[in-house]
């Protein structure tokens, strides 16, 4: 499989360090607010990685921290703790604010049908490697101590190493950006950045460390947890373009710093989705959270959105491309995964026949070489509605299937559409006993209405129709019976 490593900006065949052990640390969220749509593209993009790496026979540990303390409010270095700012407006403890969200966050995901990683590690859990990680920073002689603060000594850095490589920038550019900010005095440079702060009385998140009682900056816990779980070297490391820099910038640094190399060997970023042509913020007024999507109480929004019309609309995309996100593209997706899901209730009641008139062959190689072209989920998505054309033909009675054909089709729409791009779908959602519920009872009464045609009852089965119809169902008649939907 090939996929677009960012720092050399290439595609590369992946190879993985330990096979059939795959390494990957992605991003995770901050956890003082509801998710939105920009936290499930990353989401949803390294899901599909983590599935096709799963079925590629890959043995993955996938690792997504949460980052629940260090994380300040105007840049990485200056202002309240974002955690804690929220703990003192509305009186909880901070713990209880990481909770709360956290359990919101991973109700979405759930909802968005992401698979849960294999650690989920909290920067707070880890301050004493954090501690360790600063000292071998500062032994290696990169990191200088101001006021109680540790800062990363990039000068001193980039005369060794390269800075900037992942995101292109340099030393003067950064300059020239950064030495306008305010509270810098204790930094030898305005883009040294901090990897101990020392703890002001009103920070109510602090720990004791050789240098203060404070707390660690944001960008070490990624280096610490990462390197923790997945070794001094592991294999992909993801997260959205914006966390290109400083984040991961200073993450490599940090790496390098302390144990003479970068820990990453691929590192994947997604790109990122805007709304009407602009970046999404809670600063441009359109930030929309996934519960607002899931219930359509946002004035952006037409309606309410299903978590998998959701989904579907970000793997339409390819993960490096920009989505820009609007009510009609959403109104779309949802069309266009209609489609797909009325096309898999057919083929799981199609009748083979003795021969295939219909070529249904190369779907799964062609589906496979899309995704091992650094997971084309666009392409995987038209390929499958080729392969719906077939389908459709066949259920309308203008082609037939063979057997073997027929259970190779089910086995690939299975593959791909549900365990690869992870797309729920409601005809075979069973683990839902209330949808189950509701399906069979909307299933008899339509059962009911064929019985009441065969009887000639022709009373009874247009009162049973006309009465869907009120309730909102669509009803279709078939060659076999009946189709439905609501
Ligand atoms: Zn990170």
């Amino acid at each position: 499989m090939q996929i677009y490593n960012t720092l050399t900006r290439t595609k590369q065949e992946f190879v993985p360090l330990n096979a059939p052990h795959v390494g990957m640390y992605v991003c995770g969220p901050t956890v003082y607010g509801d998710a939105h749509l920009g936290h499930a593209r990353p989401a949803i993009t390294f899901d599909l990685l983590f599935r096709y790496l799963t079925h590629l026979g890959y043995k993955v540990r996938y690792v997504r921290n949460i980052t629940d303390v260090g994380h300040l409010e105007h840049d990485a270095d200056e202002g309240e703790d974002k955690i804690a700012k929220k703990a003192r407006l509305e009186q909880l403890e901070p713990m209880e604010v990481v909770q709360y969200y956290l359990n919101r966050y991973h109700h979405d995901m759930e909802a968005l049908n992401v698979l849960p990683p294999s650690i989920e590690p909290h920067a707070s859990g880890h301050i004493i490697e954090q501690i360790e990680f600063i000292k071998k920073i500062f032994d290696a002689g990169y990191a200088y101590e101001s006021e109680g603060s540790v800062y990363f000594d990039v000068e001193k850095y980039a005369k060794d190493f390269h800075y900037g490589k992942l995101s292109g920038r340099n030393i003067e550019e950064l300059y020239a950006e950064t030495r306008d900010l305010d509270g810098q005095q204790e930094k030898h440079h305005s883009y040294d950045f901090a990897l101990w702060k020392k703890a002001t009385p009103e920070h109510i998140m602090h720990w004791p460390s050789p240098w203060s009682e404070g707390f660690p900056g944001w960008h070490l816990e990624c280096s610490t947890m990462g390197t923790k779980y997945l070794g001094e070297q592991f294999d992909i490391h993801g997260g959205g373009m914006d966390l290109m820099f400083p984040h991961h910038e200073a993450e490599i640094a940090q790496s390098c710093a302390a144990l003479g190399h970068d820990s990453v060997r691929y590192w994947m970023h997604n790109n990122m989705i805007t709304i009407a042509g602009k970046k999404m913020g809670k600063s441009y007024g359109n930030f929309i959270t996934l519960e607002q999507f899931f219930t359509g109480t946002h004035p952006l929004l037409s309606k309410p959105f299903s978590p998998m019309t959701i989904r579907f609309f970000i793997l339409m995309a390819h993960y490096r491309s920009t989505v820009d996100f609007s009510s009609e593209a959403l109104e779309a997706a949802e069309k266009g995964l209609a489609r797909l899901q009325e096309t898999y209730s057919r083929l799981a009641k199609l009748q083979p026949s003795a021969v295939s008139t219909v070529d249904v062959k190369g779907l799964r190689e062609r589906c496979e070489e899309a995704m091992a072209d650094d997971l084309n989920s666009p392409i995987v998505i038209s390929h499958l509605f080729d392969s719906a054309r077939a389908i459709n033909t066949i259920f309308d009675g203008n082609g037939t299937i063979s057997e073997t054909d027929l259970k190779e089709l089910q086995g690939v729409w299975k593959l791909f559409v549900e365990d690869i791009l992870g797309l729920r779908m409601t005809t075979n959602n069973t683990s839902n006993t209330n949808e189950t519920a509701y399906k069979g009872a909307v299933d008899m009464l339509l059962d009911m209405r064929l019985e009441a045609k065969k009887e000639k009852d022709w009373t009874k089965s247009d009162m049973i129709r006309n009465k869907l119809t009120q309730l909102g169902f669509n009803i279709k008649d078939t060659k076999d019976g009946y189709e439905w939907s609501l």
